[in-house]
Order: structure tokens, then sequence, then C-alpha cells
């Protein structure tokens, strides 16, 4: 199975949840003769294998609502339909707003959100510090949680997929990082690796933080900048409840949920360079350190279990490509701007879809093409951490 083909009708560029989801959606659509590159030795280690496993209804724009509410029950119904578990634990994501114009942005927030029949309560101050005891939010003025937000295992969601893709006949092959693309005028001849080349006219781009890498490859500018975030895990902490939410300090983009037994945190940088660079900044992660500690004093005598970095994969409005591009075959499914573990599931469908269909039937997402950058058609979210 892990032989190079000479020839593929597509060849899906990356094996995080992205490439996994895709491959998994056209082979059940029916298409053959797919075949999935990942550079690295095993699937999924990417930015999907080092996120932080959160999904949510809860966001700033429609469409990012719209794709969580396409997405997340997939995740729900994925034990039945792919047969993998993947520990979907429905602990509900509490975001604390300190600041006035936090406070404003949560309540349009829960208005959208309640208008398209997701049930998120707007809290006050008072409510997040009875709901969170062990933490220290004296300056918490509103809040706002979702019960049907959670966690769940990312490598679970990539190995179900390319399993069933397998079992399907999707040739799935490990270290085999995509060198070039070759074309034929304005058509996509061959895809070159370091084990050997694919002739194909078809190519999917779902190298995640390195995707505007593949891009350039095949002519095609897209704007994606690979930015490293990282996190740490505790040991077992018996304080920490079994139904602690997905909590997020959103003025520090500091964010705590339970892991096992003991917590996970993380912290964006907000002066992190773009970058490739995924080893743990230690400076910074004492800046997470202390963070934490002042809103969960506990943490003082905890021990670090684990901690690594990953990237996230930023585009300018904060929200992903999808569809084709102005190369003939040549389509992207990527820049979901440090979000898109959620997504996946929904994504590989809308793709599978816009490249047998040549249109998006289960949601429209043709506004988050390539060609809205160039034509000023962005879309803000206020709710990326
Ligand atoms: C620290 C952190 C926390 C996050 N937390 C969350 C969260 O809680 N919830 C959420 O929904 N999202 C979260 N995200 C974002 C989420 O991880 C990504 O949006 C999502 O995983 C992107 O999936 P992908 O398949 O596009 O990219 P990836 O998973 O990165 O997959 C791309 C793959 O392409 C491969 N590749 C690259 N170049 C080549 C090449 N030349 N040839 C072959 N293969 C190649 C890579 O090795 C990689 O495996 C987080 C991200 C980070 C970094």
């Amino acid at each position: 199975m892990n032989e190079l083909p000479s020839t593929a009708d597509i060849v899906i560029i990356g094996g995080g949840v992205m490439g996994a989801s895709a491959a998994y959606h056209l082979a059940q659509r029916g298409m053959k003769n797919i075949v999935l590159l990942e550079k690295e030795e095993f699937f999924g280690q990417g930015a999907t294998g080092r996120c932080a496993g959160g999904v949510r209804y809860q966001f700033s724009t429609e469409i990012n609502v719209k794709l969580s509410i396409e997405s997340l029950p997939m995740l729900e119904r994925f034990k039945e339909e792919i047969g993998q578990e993947i520990s979907y634990k429905k602990c509900g994501y509490l975001l604390v707003a300190t600041k006035p114009e936090e406070a404003s942005a949560f309540k349009r927030n829960v208005e959208l959100q309640n208008g398209l029949g997701v049930a998120t309560q707007l809290l006050s101050g008072d409510d997040v510090r009875k709901r969170l005891p062990m933490m220290k939010f004296d300056d918490a003025i509103a809040g706002t949680f979702n019960p049907k937000d959670g966690i769940v295992d990312p490598n679970s969601v990539v190995m179900g997929y390319i399993s069933a893709a397998q079992r399907m006949g999707v040739k799935a092959i490990t270290n085999s990082g995509v060198t070039g693309i070759r074309l034929n005028g304005e058509r996509i001849e061959e895809v070159q690796t370091v084990s050997g080349n694919i002739k194909t006219g078809m190519v999917l781009n779902a190298a995640g933080p390195w995707a505007s890498l593949i891009g350039k490859m095949a002519g095609v500018e897209l704007p994606i900048v690979p930015v490293r975030r990282q996190m740490f895990t505790t040991n077992p902490l018996k304080e920490i409840p079994d139904d602690f939410p997905f909590v997020i300090d959103f003025a520090q983009s500091l964010y705590f949920h339970r892991e096992g037994e003991g917590l996970l945190c993380g912290m964006s940088n907000q002066n992190e360079q773009p970058g490739l660079d995924q080893n743990v900044d230690e400076d910074f992660e004492l800046t997470n350190l202390e963070a934490a500690i002042e809103r969960m004093p506990l943490l003082e005598k905890a021990q670090r279990a684990s901690h690594w970095a990953g990237l996230y994969e930023i585009t300018p409005d904060a929200h992903p490509i999808f569809g084709n591009s102005n190369l003939d075959g040549f389509y992207v499914c990527a820049g979901f701007s440090g979000h898109g573990f959620m997504h996946g599931p929904i994504s590989g469908k809308l793709m599978a879809e816009k490249i047998l269909d040549g249109k998006y039937s289960s949601l429209d997402v043709s506004m988050l093409d390539l060609k809205r950058f160039e034509e000023g058609r962005l879309i803000q979210e206020f709710n990326v951490v």
C-alpha cells in the first residue's frame, strides 16, 4: 500500500484533518485513483495533531457558525459512520469578557448564534464567577457558554478518515514529501515527491501551515502565513471537576481545558513572527504560566506533564480558503487560521462536492474563495484566539 503509484486522478497533498476528510469524502462519492501524500512518517502530525482539540459553535461570523452547525454533528456521528471512537466530550466552551468592547461583541455574537438556532447563553460577570469557583475572575464582566461545545481527539479523527478511505481504495502514503508540481502550459502534469513522481491533472492542496509553499510550486499565490502557537499540560489536579469547561480569557487569548485528569493551558503570543519553527519558546511559556496562575492559583503547585508547539495557518481575514484557483485543476482547502480541526469533517465533504459537482451543496462557502483577497471581499472573525 505504501508504494507510490505512477498516476492518479487526484493527488491530495497533506495528511492532516483536511486531507484525510477530503480523501474519505471523495472516495465515498465514488471517485477512484485517489492518492494522499504526507511528508511525515505518520498522518496528523502537523497542526491537527498539535491542536487543542476544541470544537465549538461559538463564532462571530455567520459562515463560521454555519460550518460548525454542519461539522460538529458529523463528529457526533463519527463512530457510527466512520467506525472510530473519537472521545467527544461535551464540556462546553465558556468565553470570558473583561473589557466593555468584548462584552458588546459577546452580546452580538449570542444574538447571531441564537438566530441561527445555536443555543449559546449570555452570562453576567457573577455567572462566570459562580461557574468557575477555582478561578480568579474578579474583572469578568460577561461571558458566553454553549454546553454542546467541547473537546475531541484529533488523532482519532484523522486515523478514522484515513482508515475508512483506505478501505475504499485510497492510497494514503507517508514519508512522501512533495517537492514540486510540474505544469504543461496552463495544466498540471505531475506531482514530484521525495520518493518518485505521479502523473495527474488534479491536486488538492491540504497542506495546512505549509499550503503557501505548495501553492508556490504550482505558481499559485496563497495568503496563508504559518505562526507558532504553544501549550502545556499538567499532572493530575483533583480540584478540576470532570465537567470543567473549555475556558477562554478573551483579552489575554489565554485558555484552559481539562486534559485527562490534569489541565491543558495555552496562550497566543501576539508578538510571534511568522515562521515554521515548531520548538517551544520557553520564555513565552513562562509568560503563559504566570498569566495562568493569576487566573487559576492552584496551578502554582502543579507540575508540567508535557508541552509542545504547532503552527496556525493564518489568512488576512482569519477564514479558510476553499475551492479552485487560477490554475486549472489546482484546488485549495487550507488557511483555517487556528480553528480548523473542528471544521475538518464538513470541509472535506464540501471539497468533494466542489471537485465532483463543480458546486457546494451542503453549505454555500463560495464567498470563501481565493479571489476574495484580490477583490477585497474579506470577512472578519472576532472569536479567534
Ligand atoms: C496550538 C494549536 C492549537 C489549536 N487548537 C485548535 C482547536 O482547539 N480547535 C480547532 O478546531 N483547531 C485548532 N487549531 C487549528 C487546527 O489545528 C488547524 O486549523 C487544522 O488542524 C488544520 O488542518 P490541516 O489539515 O489543514 O493542516 P495540518 O494538520 O497541518 O495538515 C497538513 C499536512 O500537510 C503535510 N505537508 C506539508 N507540506 C507537505 C509536503 N510538501 N508534502 C506532503 N505533505 C506535506 C504536513 O506534514 C501536515 O501533516 C489549533 C492549532 C494549533 C497549532
